[in-house]
């Protein structure tokens, strides 16, 4: 048990649970489709590596960064793009990766600002999801483990970029709103 963690919410064997069925939808979802798969950084890179490693399509590699939380753990709705895709997704099948969607202001805006470019599609996907945090009323395509109203680290989730890689996912013992 890392120091930091208070207890265990969800261990391995049940993050690797939730991101097969996960891959099995996206698996069916996008058979015989090109798609480009987008991470939002930071959060979602382990979860991304994992679920990417299980799908048997089509499908290239983008990320995109988007501030919002800053050093909070709250979001505050001013969300900028702080780094771009890189891809050409005009006409294609996006399936935005994200590691938690809690008010929804930061996928909301991730995910207006890339129709601005014309893709076919986009579908969001979520390892976490806390449907009673949320603002902007955005709803995952797929969504792993559906949580309360709780701050989580681990497994690419941090705390001032803290505790990201560890295996599992915990609640902290220290109180992450101060
Ligand atoms: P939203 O804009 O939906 O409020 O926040 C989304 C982002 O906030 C996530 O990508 C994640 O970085 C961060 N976040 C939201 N809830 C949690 C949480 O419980 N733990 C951690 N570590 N980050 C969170």
């Amino acid at each position: 048990m890392y120091d930091a963690i208070e207890h265990i919410l969800f261990d391995e064997t049940e993050i690797s649970n939730a991101v097969n069925r996960i891959a099995c939808s996206v698996n069916n979802d996008y058979e015989n489709e090109q798609l480009v798969v987008i991470g939002v950084l930071k959060g979602s890179f382990i979860f991304l590596a994992d679920l990417i490693r299980k799908l048997d399509i089509d499908f290239t590699i983008d990320f995109i960064r988007a501030s919002s939380y800053g050093e909070n753990t709250e979001s505050a709705g001013n969300v900028r793009i702080i780094s771009d895709i890189s891809e050409n997704i005009e006409n294609s099948n996006v399936l935005l990766v994200e590691d938690i969607i809690d008010t929804g202001y930061t996928l909301s805006y991730i995910v207006d600002y890339l129709r601005g470019f014309s893709p076919l599609s986009i579908r969001i996907c979520t390892l976490f999801d806390k449907p009673c945090k949320r603002v902007i009323p955005i709803k995952p395509d797929y969504a792993g483990i559906v949580i309360d109203d709780r701050f989580i680290v681990g497994y690419g989730l941090d705390y001032n970029e803290k505790y990201r890689g560890i295996p599992y996912v915990g609640v902290p013992k220290f109180d992450p709103k101060k």
